[in-house]
């Protein structure tokens, strides 16, 4: 129960963790309760291991736990429980007729029937199907039988992926079984579907983003995370920087429910833990209705551009299928993974860079906005046209959504043409419009950044095309391949999704790069054999676990002083296991300087001794004079 207890000056609101009769060390000082807020528990027991587990296994204090685990409102001292608030739970309840589910496929029933063979000694399995194979017809079978059965299910999505796409399918099967919980559900609705799954009552299906997982969902059948691949189930800032996925799976397993994680492209720690008969395996290989993956097409840039073959930034041959496409009534997708105009700023003559004042980031252009934009901490400045060191002229370089959208419209002026962008969704239908508009066929061109690759289904896209490959194979992390593996086979799979194959170009200037023999021929499986020789050979995940420690502070001698001290006593205790001082690529953000430390550690070491060891030098580091204020802080299996 939640609890009124005076900290200092201030009354904060806690929850009873556990009862003591006395101190248990004398640097504590006992307080009393002011008041209890709650006549009968606001927290599980079940959900007070969970929070233990994720503050011990990532390492952060369960106090962070527990405010991104209790809904806002349950934090606030005023909500009670009983006197309820009469939040409307479903201000849209749904009154539409309900429809059976489809009658799966061959493929799908042979799928549904092995899961359920296999359940019976994995409690995990991974399902594996091609882009549009129908998984969602798959879960909606699982959860069918959940519900039959009294039990609930946890249905995790990408944030994004919150669609009415998907909620509109699940609702017209399941009706007001099913319960939307993400972050653009009001905070009143959020406690009403936290106070219902605490309280009990007729099962539900839970189809929410990462944050549902903090939910008291009690009798748990099943949880599905659908894109189990993406990272986005990570949390970055604040802590805890816990992965869902992980969450997920430690839940169902407390609870003794299964776990399906289904996706078109596994993240190649599922795919390992396949390998090594961790988890279960079910693969679908073929897409609904037999129609071929898309086809395909490599444009060498390089080329294109010696022989003056371009208009902007589109190949010809890229410019030519977008006309034929158009001519055919048919859709189109363009890809490019990075928003605004340009990425930066330089000057023609001294070759300088326009950079944020805050951040180690160069300044993105923004025409439409008509101004400059940092990306790591939002700081605006007035386009700048003269060099500040040499008066010469500044141009832009690089492109992004905007600019791709400037050339199109010359292109093509007859076409119906949408940007779909963090700039163009800021406010809360904007995403959906776009969506809505699209489906519809109000626009032929759809120009994107990574949201275009998340789950969607348009029948009428014929042609999907990426404009700037490399950019997306080129970032500085060991999960870059596997990333761009995996969006390259997530844009492609928008692609003909109904009637014929559809077509998919890829503009870059390293067209016999070894990434691309695998998207070309839809080669999951040859990839992660070999990205995982790689990874094995340096000790990567998943063959090693990862814990980086992060230090920062405004002034850069200090944390890189204290990170050196760090780095030699863990060190001393972790011999090869640890890295040097990283400078990481973002080395200054908001005015902080950051370091980096990185373990790697044994999959089968004592993980729990090793954290304690970590803590320890931590907290030694924190208390030399010299290191004072400086912020360390840990992220295990960082993304
Ligand atoms: P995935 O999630 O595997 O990419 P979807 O579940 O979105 O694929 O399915 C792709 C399309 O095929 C959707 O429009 C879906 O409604 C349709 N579909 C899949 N299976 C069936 C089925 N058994 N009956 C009717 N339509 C289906
Ligand atoms: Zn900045």
């Amino acid at each position: 129960m939640r609890v009124v207890v005076p900290l200092g000056h201030k009354q904060m609101v806690g929850i009873v963790y556990a009862e003591h009769t006395q101190p248990w060390n004398d640097t504590i000082a006992l307080r009393d309760i002011l008041l209890v807020l709650d006549t009968q528990p606001i927290v599980t027991l079940d959900q007070l291991h969970l929070w233990q587990w994720i503050s011990d296994y990532y390492m952060c204090p369960i106090g962070d736990v527990m405010s991104a685990a209790l809904p806002a409102k349950a934090q606030d001292r005023q909500y009670s429980l009983d006197a309820r608030t009469r939040a409307r739970v479903r201000s849209h309840k749904y009154t539409g007729v309900l429809e059976p589910a489809h009658a799966l496929d061959a493929q799908q029933q042979f799928a549904c029937n092995q899961i359920t063979q296999t359940w019976s000694d994995h409690p995990v399995i991974l399902l594996h199907g091609v882009t549009s194979s129908g998984k969602t017809e798959v879960y909606i079978h699982c959860i069918t039988e959940q519900l039959a059965q009294g039990n609930n299910v946890l249905y995790l999505v990408p944030e994004i992926a919150l669609t009415t796409q998907l909620t509109t399918r699940l609702e017209r099967v399941f009706g007001n079984q099913l319960l939307v919980y993400h972050s653009r559900v009001s905070d009143g609705q959020r406690m009403e579907i936290y106070r219902q799954q605490l309280l009990g009552s007729t099962p539900h299906v839970v189809l929410g983003a990462r944050s549902a997982v903090f939910l008291p969902v009690r009798q748990l059948g099943l949880v599905i995370v659908d894109e189990e691949h993406e990272p986005s189930y990570k949390q970055q800032d604040p802590a805890p920087r816990y992965h869902a996925r992980s969450l997920a799976i430690w839940l169902a397993n407390q609870q003794g429910a299964h776990t399906l994680l289904g996706t078109a492209t596994p993240s190649l720690e599922s795919w390992y833990n396949v390998q090594t008969g961790k988890y279960g395996y079910v693969a679908m290989t073929q897409r609904y209705q037999g129609i071929q993956l898309p086809q395909i097409t490599m444009v060498d840039l390089t080329r294109q551009y010696h022989r003056k073959e371009m208009y902007g930034h589109f190949a010809d041959p890229l410019v030519d299928r977008i006309r034929e496409v158009l001519a055919d009534g048919k859709q189109v997708i363009l890809f490019q993974n990075r928003r605004g105009y340009a990425p930066y700023m330089q000057c023609v003559q001294c070759a300088q860079v326009c950079k944020c004042p805050d951040c180690d980031v160069s300044m993105t252009l923004h025409q439409r906005m008509r101004q400059l934009v940092c990306h790591c901490c939002g700081h605006t400045q007035t386009i700048t046209t003269v060099c500040p060191h040499c008066g010469k002229e500044m141009k832009p370089h690089g492109f992004g959504t905007e600019r791709i959208e400037d050339e199109i419209m010359t292109l093509f002026p007859g076409a119906r043409v949408s940007r779909m962008d963090l700039d163009t969704t800021r406010k809360k239908d904007d995403y959906q419009h776009i969506i809505d508009a699209f489906s519809r066929h109000e626009v032929d061109i759809l120009i994107g950044t990574q949201m275009v690759t998340k789950g969607l289904h348009f029948e009428q896209v014929s042609l999907v095309a990426v404009l700037h490959a490399d950019s997306i194979l080129n970032q500085p992390s060991i999960r870059s391949y596997e990333r761009a593996f995996q969006m390259l086979e997530q844009v492609a799979g928008r692609a003909g999704r109904s009637g014929a194959q559809g077509q998919v170009i890829i503009q870059t200037f390293d067209p016999s790069h070894f990434l691309f023999q695998y998207v070309q021929t839809h080669d999951y499986e040859g990839f992660a054999a070999h990205e995982l020789n790689e990874r094995k050979a340096y000790c990567f995940p998943p063959y090693y676990r990862q814990i980086t420690l992060i230090l920062k502070h405004p002034n850069e001698t200090r944390v890189q002083a204290a990170a050196q001290m760090l780095q030699q006593r863990l060190a001393c205790s972790f011999g090869q296991r640890v890295s040097g001082v990283i400078l990481p690529s973002i080395a200054r953000a908001q005015r902080y300087f950051v370091r980096q430390i990185s373990l790697r550690i044994e999959l089968h070491a004592n993980t729990v001794k090793a954290k304690k060891i970590i803590t320890n030098h931590i907290d030694w580091t924190l208390a030399q004079p010299s290191c004072k204020s400086v912020i360390i802080y840990s992220d295990v299996d960082p993304m």
